[in-house]
């Protein structure tokens, strides 16, 4: 199977830059992890002349098209009517939609008026595609060898009806089994990555391999097409240590949740504890191990100590060292990692310092100079980080707590804590 997809989404406020297309994102990630082509987004405004258009070509070029948006009961929702004469259907009444969306008013308390029923209305002949979160019917159909999926536009609606109705769909659509692998990697930019597989890539077609970046980390998924689910995995298996041996160390995982979650299930396996002391992270490192159920099997607590005076107060940092090297350095960062093992009490810990910006410090270190540091009973060790002059603050930070996560799994593992 090779089919290829043109997301069509209908609404004029997405021209107008109201609101963004996070329905094409959504659908276009989900898409790609069915092995599915996506060729063509399309934006058209809720105008029947350009949507009229905008179908005629994706008709001529995409054998699956996928819209969203312009299902309600408005007079400018006008996907249905548009798709439907694009392919020579009428649009017929259905009863059954017709109760399904009576019993939605009912159960919200809601009056319903009249045109909620021309919701009902839909091609000839389609598969209906019933919507268990809003109002508006989805609906799909083939004709003239193209497949059409109408999906509602509000994300709310949109991202379940694509996961519990279009999906199935679509793997109707196929004999066989689709499964993948997610390989993720850290400590590696996406276009270095893809660089080192782009021969790869072009030349697989089962398996396909497709790379994604997010948040500073990257991943790659491996995701093949066989009768089987057995011999999919087959397929995929070479694939993924392939993957596994060129990238060495920078793999943290396959088809695992986070880095945190790697690092706190080898702390939790092996029964050691963590502790934290943070300054530019501001307790996020701590935020995203809490964030996964069962954390207090080995993380004992985390300092913000966002001040001088916490650092020297409570972890111990030397007033010296403060004044010496100031708050952003490999020392002050050390020194906070192993004042948080001996408060904390834990048997690692891990600490950041650095210049979350927008502003350089008050000692001209430059926004984006970070070092985070862990301490355990082998020794501490320090890394230092230039992450960039960008003034992303959030994007700093995440991805300083990234690398702290780094340098643990990294102990955890057995691994030299690289650069
Ligand atoms: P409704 O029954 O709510 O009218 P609909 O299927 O007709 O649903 P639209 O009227 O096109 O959908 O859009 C409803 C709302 O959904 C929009 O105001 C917008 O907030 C959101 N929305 C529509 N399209 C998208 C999109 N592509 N991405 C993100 N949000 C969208
Ligand atoms: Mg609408």
């Amino acid at each position: 199977m090779s089919h290829t997809v043109e997301i069509l989404s209908v609404g004029t406020e997405l021209l107008l830059g109201n609101i963004a297309n996070t329905d094409a994102q959504m659908l276009s990630q989900g898409l790609s992890e069915l092995g599915l082509n996506v060729f063509w987004h399309t934006v058209v405004g809720d105008n029947p002349q350009r949507a009229r258009e905008a179908v005629a070509l994706a008709k001529s070029r995409a054998d699956i098209i996928i819209t969203t948006g312009g299902l309600g009961p408005t007079c400018d929702d006008l996907t249905k009517n548009v798709l439907a004469e694009a392919f020579g259907k009428k649009l017929v009444f259905d009863e059954g939609s017709a109760q399904r969306i009576r019993s939605y008013f009912q159960r919200t308390g809601r009056p319903m008026t009249d045109n909620n029923l021309q919701q009902a209305m839909l091609p000839e002949g389609c598969t209906i595609l019933e919507n268990d979160w809003g109002t508006a019917p989805g609906c799909a159909f083939r004709a003239e060898g193209v497949h059409v999926i109408m999906l509602p536009g509000p994300p709310s609606e949109c991202r379940p009806m694509f996961h519990y109705r279009a999906k199935p769909y679509l793997l109707s659509l196929s004999e066989g089994v689709i499964a993948s692998h997610t390989i993720k990697l850290f400590g590696i930019g996406e276009s270095s990555m893809e660089a080192q597989l782009r021969e790869q890539m072009n030349a697989m077609t089962n398996p396909t391999l497709a790379p994604y970046a997010k948040e500073g980390e990257c991943e790659l998924r491996v995701t093949a097409k066989a009768a089987t689910d057995e011999e999919a995995q087959t397929l995929l298996q070479p694939t993924v240590e392939q993957v596994k041996a060129l990238f060495g160390d920078k793999v943290y995982g396959v088809d695992v949740p986070s880095l945190e979650y790697v690092v706190l299930h080898a702390l939790t396996e092996k029964g050691l504890t963590l502790g934290t002391a943070e300054s530019c992270t501001g307790g996020l490192i701590a935020k995203r191990l809490t964030d996964i159920p069962g954390a207090s099997a080995a993380f004992k607590g985390g300092i913000v100590s966002y001040t001088n005076q916490v650092k020297a107060g409570v972890l111990g940092v030397p007033q010296d060292m403060l004044d010496q090297f100031g708050a952003v350095s490999k020392e002050v960062a050390a020194a906070m990692a192993e004042g948080a093992r001996r408060v904390l009490g834990c048997d690692v810990a891990l600490s950041s310092t650095g210049v979350a910006g927008p502003d350089k410090d008050d000692r001209g270190n430059e926004v984006g100079t970070m070092f985070v540091a862990i301490s355990t009973p082998q020794g501490t060790h320090v890394r230092a980080l230039h992450l960039g002059n960008r003034p992303m603050r959030e994007r700093l930070r995440t991805q300083t707590a990234s690398h702290a996560f780094d340098l643990a799994r990294r102990y955890l593992s057995g691994l030299d804590y690289g650069k």
